[in-house]
Formats: C-alpha cells, structure tokens, sequence
C-alpha cells in the first residue's frame, strides 16, 4: 500500500534524516522516495508545486519550527497531509500541533519502522477519504447548478412555445383548406413534440437529482394491467398487431409498490414494443418467483416480433438520447431516447431493474423485475384480462346518438372510448378530471347542447368520480351516468348502484358492452331543431387582464382569449398591471371593451421585469382585485406554498393553449353564473 508514496522530510539535523530514511527503508517491501528540505520556505516552495503524498515536519528548526509550515499551509490550500515529528513528547504541543492541521504527531525517540508506516498509511488513507468527499461536494454542487440551469431552460422554452402553439391552434380552428391544414397540424405536432422532450429531460434530471417523491400502496395488479391494455390498445389497432396479457402463476391481487412508476415504465416498454413492431404481436407476461434470501419478486416480460435490437446497441439503448441506428420506425412517433433511461431509474429507485434480450429482426424482450413487498397473506387469483378487452375488427354500426361526456384523466381512455361513440354515432365531449365533468355538464345544461349521458372513471384527480356524481345530482342533473371503473374489487357494482350511478362498467373496455349499455340508457331524443350555443355567448361579458413580459406569448394568448369570446387587457410589466388593475373603468386604454366594474380574471407570469408575479399577486389582492380569479403562470413547476401565500387561486404551465384557457374560462363563467 506504500509503494510508489512520495514523502517530503522537512528537517535541519542530517543525523535525523538519516534515522529517517533508515526506518523507511525498513518498511519493505514499499518502494517509498524520500526528499529532503532543511527550512519551512524551501518546504512551501516545493509543496506549492510538486506532487508530495505526505510531508514530516520536524518541530524545531534553528529558528523557525514546524507550527509555522503547518499554518502556512493551511492559509496557503495546500493539499498535502503533514505529519509532525518533536525531539521530546509535549502535550501541548500535540494539541497545537492537532490544532494547526497535523494529521499525526511523532516522537523521535519512541519512532520505529512499524509506527511510522502506520503513521503514513493512515494519512494517506485520511487524504483519499477527503478528496472522496471534495469530489462528492462538487458533484453535488454541479448536480445542483445542472437542475437550476434546466429549470430556467424549461421556462424559457415554455415561453416561446406558447405563442407557437397557441398561434397554430387557433389557424388549425379557421383554416379550411387541406395543404395548410396539413401545414399547420405539423407545426402543432412538432411544438407538442418539443414539449414531450422538454417534459422528459425535467423527468430525468429530477430523478437523477434524488427528487423523486414515490408513493408506495397495495397496488391492485388486476386493476393496473386492465388500465395498461385500455391505454394500449388503439395504438395495436391501428398498426395491427396483437396485444395480450398473460400471467403464468397465479398473481397476488395486491403488489406493494408505486403503482404511478409502475405504469410509466410499463407503458414505456410496451409503447416502444408497439412503435418498434411492424407485424405479429407484443406480449405482457407476468411471472412470480422467490429469490435465494426468500424475497419475493414479479417479473413483467415484454416480448415483442419487432425489428430487434443489434448487440452493440443493447449495451447504449439504456442511456440517455440513446437509439439503436436507424429504423423504419423512426418516424413521427419517434421519441428521444430518454424513454428507457427514465424506465430504468424509475426501476431502480422502486429497488427493481429491467434488461433486454433481442435478435435483430427476430424481435425484443424486455423484463421489469420488482420486490413485490410481503405476499404472503394476499389472496391469489389467476390473471384475466383477455376475455373483456377484444376491440370489433369493423366500426360499428351508428347505433347511438346524442352527446356523451367521457370523464376520464388518462388521455388515450378518452381518445378510446371516444373514437368507440363517434363511430357508433354519438358525439363527444371529454372532461380530464371530476371537475372539469362538472363544470362541463353544468354549464351545458344552461345551453342547447344538453349532455345527453355521461361515462365517468371513478378514480379522477382534483374531484373523483363519486364526489363528481354527488354534485351532479345534488344539482338536480338526473340523466344517465355510467361509472367505469378498473377495480376487480367484488361490491364495486354495488358500491357504484348505492351512489347514484345508473350503470357500471368494467375495464378493459369492451366495445358492445359499452354501446350496449350506453344504448340502453340514453335518452334518444336530442333535439336537432336547437341550434347549438357557443361558449362566447356565455361568457361574454368577462374581462381577463393579462401580465406577461414576452411580447409574442402575449399577443399569441390574448388572440385566444378573445377567440373564447373575452375581453382581454394586457400589460408587460408589473408597474402596468397595477395601474390597469387600479384605475377608475374610464381611465383604462381601451377602456370600451371592458364590461362592468372590473376584472374577473388576471394571469400573471411569474417572471416579470419590475417585480415578480408573486409580489404583484400579493398588491393586487390587497387592491380592487381582491375577489377576482388571480392565476399564476409560469415555465416551471411552482412551489404550491409560495403560490397560496402570494394569493393566488391557480396556477399553470406553460404553454398556454386553447384547451386551458377554454376549461379556465369556462369554469369562471360556471362560477359567475353560480352565484348570479
Ligand atoms: P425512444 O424515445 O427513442 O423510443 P427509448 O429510450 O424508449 O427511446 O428507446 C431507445 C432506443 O431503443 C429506441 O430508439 C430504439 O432504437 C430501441 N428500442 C427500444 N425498445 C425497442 C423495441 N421493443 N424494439 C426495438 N428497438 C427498441
């Protein structure tokens, strides 16, 4: 372990130096070079420059002694431990000496070759210790600067994403003719891409950071592959390929772990599984085993007849903006190569990992294995998904009409249970989450366009399903509303009936099952003759005053706002927004289109030039803007706390599109007619 060490003796009585070298030369078999400086400039000029891994300081030296080296070299940064070496033991000394920065402190007389190795190994263990940690500071210092750099690059990308996709939505809703149509849907789809991306670099670098909060619960297995399968199974459709589960032992109902994690990873592997197969099948096979500490564990197996994956491109398809070459599958879908690496630290932070065995051109399997937590006690049950989850090989005949409201908030349910009705002939409207539903189907009932039905999944964010259908009928809407829901949980269907639903419906969803029991309920008789309502002339009469300093997201969101049939205000800076908030109605720059005394709805960006948006919050709530809707805005995540406490009611990521802003405004204009 000495071996090769460089040492620097600082001593001015060649007599000692040569006992010196004499007990290092006994240390064998280390190879240790000794040089030799006899006064404390010498030693700092050379410890300035050279490599030395250890100095021994005598204390007395003529006129100077070692205290003076060590607190030189201290004040100076010098890395190098010193050992202090004195003629006579001196406690004193020893704690001054300790005191200075000394690593040891020897007595000449008591040394032999035995304590001086040790001596030296020691130090030389305790310096690797130290550069360990400087080097762990670093890293964490870079990780830290890397995350605040990529959160600020988040924001500045949102920015400009808002007027280009909020710019293309609106030309998408007034152009008619086909090649700009084309023109412009791949302009959206390419901010929306953009937006994936940016999405998914937050995603990594969060985890990579340590800042993934997990959730660990009795995740209920039947439930989470039915909710999977749904999700996946347009996707298979469309390309046509087969998609099934299957378990070969009989699965615990219950696993404890993330089931959030759980899906995003799943839904990774079989995404790609499906993007990267042209003909044949991707299979999900569940599999139990028990390891040799008794640990139990599931295996999730994902096999596809895809292109494969070459060996080469096996090692690198786990790292970050990795992709195996070129393939035909590199088409619009493509992602970014970050898909399997966020799948990997998912699994690894849920104590799992996932490999991948392939052939090219033979096709790809993927296996995720996780502890499963204690089983013991579960009750068993064989896998049984297939049954419920065959999709019609032909549209079905219209067989409904009328408006349906999906509530669902996983988007490819929706966009499912959509394309079922809208072929079957009904038309559709989608709510993301219990309140959204609510405020949709209450606002509509004021209109034309009643909603005729409703398909509610129970487990929604901000309100579920249950609590949606309790406002629903304590408002007095008494048209039919289906549950649906994953659970296998025996009671479900009775729990649903008790609430108040008129039906229930199981995931994965079948197809006649669901035109069946929608054609059952609904009441066919929309009547054409009414002409349909638009959301402008709803809300017409409402004022949003707009704060953002980007001139182009600015003018892009208040083309939205007025398309929704707003009025809108807008300042750049917060000194403008106060005075157009503060202001008699007279007095404001286009004062004419502002309808009775006041703003109903400010959105500020958090990143203003003056003072920031929640300073400008916190004035305007004290001002005339006190029971306005007041909605923070901003490029990223925002710390719920500081947005309460600034006094404001939401807020939201950028980009702002036409879909925010018409559930935004709608649900103002739901409020204001509430309370009229
Ligand atoms: P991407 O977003 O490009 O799909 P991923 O990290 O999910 O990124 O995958 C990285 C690369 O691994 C893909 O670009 C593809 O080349 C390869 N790959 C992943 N899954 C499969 C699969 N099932 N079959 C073939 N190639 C795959």
């Amino acid at each position: 372990m000495l071996d090769g060490i460089k040492l620097l003796l600082v001593e001015d009585d060649e007599d000692d130096y040569i006992l010196t070298r004499d007990l290092l030369d006994d240390i064998r078999p280390a190879n240790i070079q000794l040089d030799w400086v006899t006064s404390v400039a010498q030693a700092l000029e050379i410890l300035k420059t050279s490599d030395h891994d250890l100095c021994l300081v005598d204390y007395q030296l003529g006129k100077e002694n070692g205290l003076q080296l060590l607190n030189s070299v201290r004040t100076t940064g010098i890395p190098t431990p010193i050992i202090m070496l004195t003629g006579q033991p001196d406690s004193n000394l020893e704690i001054e000496a300790q005191r200075a920065g000394a690593v040891d402190y020897l007595v000449k007389m008591e040394l032999s070759s035995a304590s001086l190795g040790r001596s030296i190994r020691y130090a030389r263990a305790r310096r690797a210790a130290e550069e360990e940690r400087i080097q762990r500071l670093q890293a964490e210092s870079e990780n830290r600067s890397k995350s605040q750099f990529l959160t600020h690059l988040s924001h500045e990308l949102r920015t400009p994403l808002t007027s280009i996709l909020g710019y293309t939505e609106l030309l998408l809703t007034q152009e008619r003719e086909p090649t700009k149509l084309k023109n412009l849907r791949t302009i959206e789809r390419n901010g929306h891409h953009l937006l994936n991306l940016l999405n998914d670099v937050l995603n990594l670098s969060r985890i990579e950071a340590g800042k993934l909060e997990l959730d660990h619960n009795a995740v209920n297995l039947e439930t989470c592959l039915a909710d999977l399968q749904s999700q996946l199974q347009v996707r298979a459709r469309e390309k046509n390929i087969e998609l099934n589960f299957c378990a070969t032992d009989e699965l615990p109902e219950t696993i404890y772990t993330d089931a959030t994690r759980l899906q995003q990873i799943l839904l990774n592997l079989l995404g790609n599984a499906i993007k990267f197969t042209q003909e044949g099948r991707v299979e999900l096979c569940v599999t139990l085993s028990t390891d040799h500490s008794n640990v139990d564990k599931i295996h999730f197996r994902i096999l596809d007849t895809g292109i494969g994956i070459d060996e080469s491109a096996q090692k690198t398809i786990f790292e970050p903006f990795s992709q195996a070459g070129y393939s035909s599958a590199r088409n619009r879908d493509a992602g970014f190569g970050l898909g399997l690496a966020i799948s990997r630290e998912l699994a690894h932070a849920l104590g799992g990992s996932i490999n991948c065995e392939s052939k090219p051109g033979a096709g790809s399997a993927f296996t995720l294995t996780l502890e499963t937590g204690d089983i013991s006690k579960i009750p068993r049950k064989p896998l049984n998904l297939t049954s419920r989850t065959e999709l019609p090989r032909t549209n079905p005949s219209p067989t409904l009409s009328g408006r349906i409201l999906i509530a669902d908030d996983l988007a490819d349910i929706r966009q499912l249970i959509g394309s079922i009705l809208e072929a079957a002939g009904a038309e559709v409207v989608f709510a993301k989450n219990g309140q959204q539903a609510v405020d949709k189907i209450l606002s509509s009932e004021t209109s034309a366009e009643k909603i005729d039905a409703v398909v509610m999944d129970l487990q929604m964010p901000e309100l579920d399903g249950f609590s949606a259908l309790r406002t629903l009928r304590g408002k007095g809407f008494e048209r039919p509303v289906i549950a649906l829901t994953a659970s296998a949980m025996q009671g479900e269907r009775d729990r649903c009936m008790q609430a108040g639903f008129t039906d229930y419906l199981g995931k994965p969803i079948h197809v006649r099952t669901l035109l069946n029991l929608l054609s059952k309920h609904i009441a066919l008789t929309n009547d054409p003759k009414h002409p349909g309502r638009q959301l402008s002339d709803v809300t017409r009469k409402h004022t949003v005053l707009l704060v953002e300093d980007n001139e182009d997201a600015r003018r892009a969101t208040t083309t939205l706002i007025t398309h929704l049939g707003w009025n809108v205000v807008s300042a750049g800076n917060a000194a403008d927004a106060l005075k157009l908030a503060s202001l008699p109605e007279s007095d404001l720059t286009g004062a004419a289109v502002i309808d009775a005394d006041h703003i109903d709805v400010a959105l500020i960006d958090l990143g203003l030039p003056d003072i920031d948006g929640y300073q400008l919050a916190k004035k305007m709530r004290s001002g005339r803007l006190r029971d306005s809707r007041i909605i923070a805005v901003s490029g990223t995540q925002a710390e719920p706390e500081r947005i309460k406490d600034a006094g404001f009611d939401a807020h939201i990521l950028k980009p702002i599109g036409l879909q925010i802003l018409t559930d935004l405004l709608q649900a103002e204009s739901n409020f204001k007619e509430d309370a009229l």
